[in-house]
């Protein structure tokens, strides 16, 4: 029997990376809805190669040439954000992979809950914004959210046969990025390509620009507390530069378990694929005889203040995440488009954080709400 799969977000890394994993075995799984932002030609082109029933592109502007390009297919084709929320309820699909980037990933991972979808998590800001509804829902439909984060893969592969041992401490590895040992002064003037150059993993903008200033890392804290189930303070981050092992667990008796690797994302995003099975891959296999050296070391929290502002966030619970979330898209998006220097994330960041309304017990619609309220406040803060 075949999985059939939906991948939302799949011209992007991690979604293209998934299509390679379907490429490895294509016996085992079957496309069955791809969606895209904007890439029209490379979503049209998967789409020609997989067949699937269902393509949506979010741009609805792009719609036409989408519906063009597949005009000689029997393929579905629907446009607009809305379109992709709904088409994960297809009867059709048994797993949806959420690789789409940002506050975006909400909605349709709600819905793919609520039908029952099992969900290959890669879209982390899902479980930032709205982390407590996601897995009460995942819980009330038996459902499971497989991570394809590699730290929370790892982790999840170190659980196996542990279910009923209680964790006492995670440890969440980070590759430090290339700014890794640099002060504020050299931050402020680091440029938009530098930032984009990281040197283990090769991955879309936004992460990229979030693994630089460590807000990944504290994204990925948050994405652990509800995953795991495990206390803030029982969340530890340690940089590790060579990415090798992928994070660990402290159970209660002292004892660590690591899972290690090469840093290739398509270990863990087959292992959510074919939880909980292994199937047999020929990536690059690992040597302790390249890497003499696995160095460990603490993470500098004057120069990557965003680390801290997530466990803040993380800790003041709420809404704060959801804010230090669209906050954060915000202030990304404005260095990307070189409107505001690297540290000066921090300070936006920051600043929404303050202003924004704090909501203890959001509901879905309140996040909904605090999502766009804090957006407006970072971008009035960026155009002063
Ligand atoms: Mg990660």
């Amino acid at each position: 029997m075949s999985k059939k799969i939906a991948i939302l977000g799949s011209t992007g890394s991690i979604g293209t990376q998934a299509l390679e994993v379907v490429d490895a075995h294509p016996d085992r799984f079957e496309v069955e809805v791809i969606t895209a932002n904007n890439n029209v030609d490379l979503l049209a082109e998967q789409a020609i190669k997989y067949d699937p029933n269902i393509v949506v592109i979010a741009n609805k502007e792009k719609y036409s040439e989408l519906s063009e390009a597949l005009a000689n297919t029997d393929i579905k084709v629907y446009a607009g954000e809305e379109a992709i929320a709904q088409v994960v309820q297809n009867d059709s699909i048994d797993i949806v992979l959420t690789a789409m980037v940002g506050f975006s990933g909400l909605l349709p991972t709600v819905n793919a809950i609520k039908a029952g979808k099992q969900i290959a998590l890669a879209n982390k800001e899902t479980l930032v914004v709205a982390g407590d509804i996601i897995t009460r829902l995942a819980l009330e439909n038996k459902v499971s959210i497989l991570p394809v984060d590699s730290e929370h893969s790892a982790i999840f592969q170190c659980l196996a046969g542990e279910f009923h041992n209680p964790i006492e401490k995670l440890i969440l590895t980070a590759s430090g990025g290339p700014f890794r040992g640099k002060n504020v002064e050299f931050l402020r003037k680091v440029t938009r390509c530098q930032a984009l150059n990281h040197p283990n993993w090769s991955m879309g903008d936004k992460i990229t620009i979030d693994s630089a200033s460590m807000m990944n890392k504290g994204l990925e804290a948050i994405e652990a507390r509800w995953l795991f189930n495990v206390k803030p303070q029982d969340i530890e981050v340690v940089v590790h530069p060579q990415s090798i092992v992928h994070s660990l667990i402290q159970f209660e008796d002292g004892s660590l378990k690591a899972q290690l690797g090469l840093p290739d994302m398509r270990i863990p995003i087959q292992y959510a694929m074919t939880f909980p099975e292994r199937y047999k891959t020929d990536f690059p296999r690992f040597s302790f005889l390249d890497y003499p050296e696995l160095t460990f070391e603490k993470a500098d929290p004057k120069a990557f203040r965003n680390l801290d502002l997530a466990y803040q966030a993380m800790g003041k619970e709420g809404n704060m995440p959801c804010i230090l979330n669209a906050a954060n898209e915000v202030a990304v998006d404005g260095f990307l488009k070189q409107k505001i220097g690297f540290v000066e994330m921090s300070d936006i960041i920051e600043k929404t954080m303050m202003k924004a309304s704090f909501i203890a017990q959001p509901t879905l619609d309140d996040y909904i709400q605090s999502n766009t309220e804090a957006r407006a406040i970072a971008e009035e803060i960026i155009i002063k």
